[in-house]
């Protein structure tokens, strides 16, 4: 299949717009067209396992890679996941379901794609004829740089660097990231926001010079984050997954309608289900959820994407954004695929912080799309709450997605002509992840220390510990620096040597 950029004429296979990352002309890359899943292979998936269902949605993508082949990385990919499955659907209730993403290598949702991109960028490589070793820069809110950290470490003729903001990930994300062992790896903290760290690698994406002098060391420039379309394709497959899996414990019937409601920073894991449902995924709604960082919602409300407001640091650190890169490919398809048009509005964002779309584009996002937002206090209430319903302890972002979730049913309930859905809850970290906000939010108390809130939640719920948080504790740390954005290159090529 061909990809095109959102901004332009450029046109590449699958293979090299994941090498790319990125278009020249600044755009991202998106598939020509949606390839479609029927009814008939939708149900021919219900009896496969994960990865099966993986290499089937991602083959429909990235037909130049080999199908056994894919199957076989998807299968290597999974089976570091604690538990068997890697995308359990868990019911809570009678209508509510939960899409537990949180079991791969770093505890968040970013591993059931992290995991398998170093497959996808090495084979692209080879399908491509880069001979190149490559360069992997992410920019991190702190749950992608571990995971790709995790995926990448080790890789054989790839070394990936991470920036996270200095003050802006949890405590765990951060001695996750820096106790990451590999020869290949490096960690560096930037005084700054999670917007100064993206901006400041997609600088070093657009610039030629910058670009011309890692050629100089026989490097090529990619990317983990969520702009790369290796990332965005094995998202899609879960949804596809959680489906069918309500199919086969008979929750619903082949052909059915269900809402996810996913808690959203820079807008990649709903647009897999966008996507799905471009597919042919039975959705309704899905249900966009932000934290007091709300940019998306007053952009689903009103059609206006304004950025120029306050920065919160919150509890869900990872959706903490106010530039949503993914929302560009939304926005193209809004636009009736308008490169021009993307990227004037994409220019308007850099240079004024702000853009709209049209009328009739709102409505059409509007009709897939519902946006509500938790603060803080909300948040806290919602983990709260749901676990003295159900016992079931959640994540901070998960409760945000929760929250917004319970505001939807309530308005669809109390709407005449509303039309319920099973809802599907995405969960994407696991409690443990975020330990002292969760206990806090499950008992009132604070503690210091992550492991000792780890052990508390773990007394109180009878979770399980996930065995990579158990370990960090004793691995020392070996990434202490921090420096301003406007380093940032400069600690690149002192990284490549
Ligand atoms: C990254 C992340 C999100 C936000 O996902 P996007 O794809 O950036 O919208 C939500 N929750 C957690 C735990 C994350 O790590």
């Amino acid at each position: 299949m061909e990809f095109l950029s959102t901004r332009g004429k450029e046109r590449v296979t699958g293979a090299q717009a994941i090498v790319k990352g990125l278009a020249e002309d600044g755009g991202l890359f998106v598939p020509a067209r949606f390839p479609a899943v029927s009814a008939e292979e939708l149900g021919s998936m219900l009896g496969m396992d994960y990865a099966e269902r993986a290499a089937l949605v991602l083959s429909k993508y990235l037909d130049e890679y080999d199908p056994n082949e894919l199957l076989a990385a998807l299968r290597a990919a999974y089976s570091r996941f604690e538990g068997g499955d890697a995308a359990p659907l868990v019911r809570v209730e009678n209508g509510m379901y939960m899409l537990e993403l949180f079991h791969g290598p770093t505890c968040a949702f970013k591993d059931m794609a992290l995991t398998v991109l170093p497959y996808l960028l090495k084979k692209g490589c080879e399908l491509t004829g880069v001979k190149e070793k490559v360069l992997v820069l992410v920019a991190t809110s702190g749950d992608t740089g571990k995971a790709a950290l995790e995926g990448f470490k080790n890789a054989g003729g790839v070394k990936i660097m991470t920036f996270y903001p200095d003050e802006g990930v949890s405590k765990m994300q951060k001695l996750q990231m820096c106790t990451t062992e590999g020869e290949n790896v490096n960690v560096v903290a930037v005084n700054g926001n999670f917007d100064d760290c993206q901006t400041g690698v997609k600088k070093i994406f657009n610039s030629p010079e910058c670009k011309a002098a890692l050629k100089e060391k026989g490097y090529l420039l990619s990317s983990a984050n969520s702009i790369n379309f290796g990332r965005l394709a094995p998202q899609i497959a879960y949804y596809f997954s959680a489906y069918c899996d309500l199919v086969s414990s008979e929750q619903i019937q082949l052909g059915d309608k269900v809402d996810f409601a996913v808690p959203t920073g820079n807008f990649g894991n709903i647009l897999a289900a966008y996507y799905a449902k471009q597919m042919g995924l039975p959705v309704g709604k899905l249900v966009c959820a932000s934290n007091r960082n709300n940019v998306l919602t007053d952009f689903c409300k009103c059609g206006i994407y304004d950025c120029k407001r306050p920065f919160f640091k919150t509890m869900s650190p990872s959706m903490d954004i106010l530039v949503s890169s993914n929302l560009e490919r939304l926005i193209f398809e809004l636009s009736g695929r308008d490169a021009a048009l993307t990227a004037e509005r994409m220019q308007a964002l850099s240079a004024k912080g702000k853009y709209s779309v049209r009328a009739e584009e709102l409505k059409t996002m509007q009709e897939s799309f519902y946006a509500a937002c938790a603060g803080e206090n909300e948040t806290v209430e919602c983990i709260y709450e749901f676990f003295e319903e159900y016992g079931y302890p959640m994540d901070t972002h998960t409760g945000v997605a929760m929250y917004a979730a319970q505001q939807y049913v309530a308005e669809v309930e109390e709407d005449p002509d509303g039309e319920p859905h099973p809802m599907v809850v995405v969960s994407t970290a696991s409690p443990y992840k975020f330990p002292q906000d969760v206990l806090y939010a499950l008992t009132g108390n604070d503690v210091k220390d992550s492991f000792k809130g780890i052990k508390r939640i773990n007394l109180l719920t009878a979770m399980k510990v996930p065995e990579s948080l158990k370990e960090i504790r004793y691995k020392p740390l070996r990434f202490k620096k921090v420096i301003s954005v406007k380093n940032m290159f400069h600690e690149v090529l002192e990284f490549l040597g």
